[in-house]
């Protein structure tokens, strides 16, 4: 087991027009932890308590970790990042105390977020003898204590909800629970547009085309297939001598470099 590097605090700059796709989940997500920040006297008027926790689950490089920085960046939250894996790889006693010390940390920085890639490494459900039960039952009693999101607001993500422990989802924990899908064809569109808007282009690319070719492409394997494409363009850069936009048949060769790996659900 090696120490824990330390978790410092980010203040992510990504913006929610830098997530192509997700609309609704964007909408959803600006109104369940935006509105409690902005109008805590509304919530208050109706006895309705602000969310604590939201589990973001669905397939590898589908933005997860984008939407947990874009709420951040959005809400004005400061970032703190932990991966499960982390955590649990310590001595014993020591992951329980790298857990308490991270809610700590948060709450000194509040209005934070701490977001828990792979959350299923620390968070599995109950069964066997292993040493995880007692960094689960940490995790959920530090998760009990928060307040407020107005103090910090806990944001989980995982490709396997199946095998966490249904305890963590329970009203005031991670009671937000939402699906990150792939992205759609016109997701897919956006997701070309935004990276496109800061390369150099030439017209004979066609976005659509691109998004119908990569029907079941994660994102991350679209901005894969992008940077190949780039790639390309720089090779011919370097045989001709002359500055290459990035064109069709740079996109042609990267579609042989890159496929998708995503097994469609
Ligand atoms: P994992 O489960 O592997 O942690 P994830 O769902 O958290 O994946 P991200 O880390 O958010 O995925 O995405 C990986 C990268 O893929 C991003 O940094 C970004 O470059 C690209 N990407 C994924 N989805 C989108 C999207 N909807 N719009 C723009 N870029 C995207």
């Amino acid at each position: 087991p090696t120490a824990m590097r330390e978790v410092f605090l980010e203040t992510p700059k990504v913006r929610w027009s830098d997530i192509g796709g997700q609309q609704k989940l964007k909408k959803h997500l600006r109104k369940v932890i935006e509105r409690p920040l902005k109008f805590p006297e509304k919530m208050q008027r109706l006895n309705v308590r602000s969310k604590k926790g939201v589990l973001l689950y669905g397939p590898p490089g589908c933005s997860k970790t984008l939407i947990a920085k874009a709420l951040a960046t959005e809400a004005g939250l400061n970032f703190l990042a932990v991966r499960g894996a982390e955590i649990l790889n310590q001595y014993v006693g020591e992951s329980e105390r790298a857990l308490r010390d991270i809610f700590q940390k948060a709450r000194g920085a509040r209005p934070s977020i701490i977001f828990f890639d792979e959350i299923d490494a620390i968070a599995a459900k109950r069964t066997g003898s292993h040493g995880g039960v007692n960094v689960l039952t940490t995790l959920l009693n530090e998760m009990d204590g928060i307040e407020e999101l107005r103090n910090v607001l806990v944001v989980a993500a995982t490709n396997k909800p199946d095998v966490l422990d249904p305890a963590l989802m329970r009203p005031g924990r991670l009671d937000n629970i939402v699906y990150v899908g792939p992205p759609d064809f016109a997701a897919r569109k956006e997701i070309f547009t935004i990276w496109m808007g800061k390369s150099v282009i030439s017209p004979d690319v066609d976005i659509d085309e691109l998004a119908a070719k990569t029907e079941g492409y994660s994102g991350a394997e679209i901005i894969s297939l992008c940077e190949t494409a780039g790639e390309a363009a720089l090779d011919d850069e370097d045989e001709s001598g002359q500055s290459q936009d990035i064109m069709r048949h740079h996109f042609d060769s990267a579609f042989e470099r890159v496929k998708s790996q995503l097994t469609s659900e």
